[in-house]
């Protein structure tokens, strides 16, 4: 299986930046390696223009679960597939804390997306308070499960479940290595219980996210275990961005 590699852009570019971003970064192709952009939706038009002839692929930052109608400010899966996006980021924890999106909003947006053909990354980690209480593995089963209980997955849809402790965000300091792979066992085993161990093993991929960067990314490959990387602050350098994936 590709090792798949998210820039996550977050609200942190305005246009001209994010066009010259995605320049940077079109010409990307790495064997094995599957990358992927998530722009803000303001400039999703112009950076999937951008990357439309290249490898890279485009994806949102969020999406909404119905298809259409009266809802002011969102924006569906339906019309993300329809701007060329193939992957949209799921509660992303910045939005659990800052817009209250709850593990059911969640399983809706996980439905949608793979309704509309889009591969969801469903981001799921604990905050510093549980990790405290030692309640890690409770949350990444509860998370990952409310968010896919019940939801059939086809045999050529993908699913990415992405491990993100929310304490170690933006902080510049990753987690060991071998904690983000033992969460990832625990997601993993997670996904054999809801799925069939073969759906689970070839449809679902288990990635890592929180600061990783050009440096550190090596010792999270070797674990043998995470299957790719969310990336949000490395993923706005240019030559940071591209090394970190010529170092997976
Ligand atoms: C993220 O926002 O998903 C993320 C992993 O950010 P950072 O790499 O900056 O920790």
């Amino acid at each position: 299986m590709k090792s798949i590699i998210i820039a996550n852009w977050k609200m942190q570019l305005d246009l001209k930046g994010a066009k010259e971003l995605a320049m940077a970064f079109k010409g990307i192709s790495e064997k094995d390696k599957e990358v992927v952009i998530c722009p803000s939706f303001a400039s999703l038009g112009e950076v999937g223009n951008i990357l439309k002839k290249g490898s890279v692929k485009l994806g949102a930052q969020n999406c909404f679960w119905e298809v259409k109608g009266a809802y002011t400010g969102e924006v569906s899966s339906w019309e993300l597939k329809d701007a060329g996006c193939e992957y949209v980021i799921i509660g992303h924890s910045e939005r659990r804390q800052y817009l209250k999106e709850t593990d059911e909003m969640v399983h809706e947006k996980v439905r949608a997306a793979l309704s509309a053909g889009l591969t969801p990354i469903i981001c799921v980690g604990e905050t510093f308070e549980q990790r405290q209480q030692g309640a890690r593995d409770y949350i990444l089963i509860h998370q990952t499960t409310k968010a896919l209980e019940g939801i059939k997955v086809d045999k050529n849809q993908k699913v990415i479940v992405a491990y993100e402790p929310v304490w170690v965000i933006g902080s510049g300091q990753a987690v060991a290595p071998e904690d983000a792979a033992s969460a990832s066992q625990v997601i993993g085993q997670t996904l054999i219980d809801l799925y069939s161990g073969d759906l689970a093993n070839n449809n679902f991929s288990v990635i890592y996210g929180g600061s990783v960067d050009s440096r550190n990314i090596k010792s999270f490959v070797q674990t043998g275990v995470i299957q790719g990387f969310l990336v949000g602050g490395a993923s706005l350098k240019k030559d940071e961005f591209i090394d970190l994936i010529k170092n997976i």
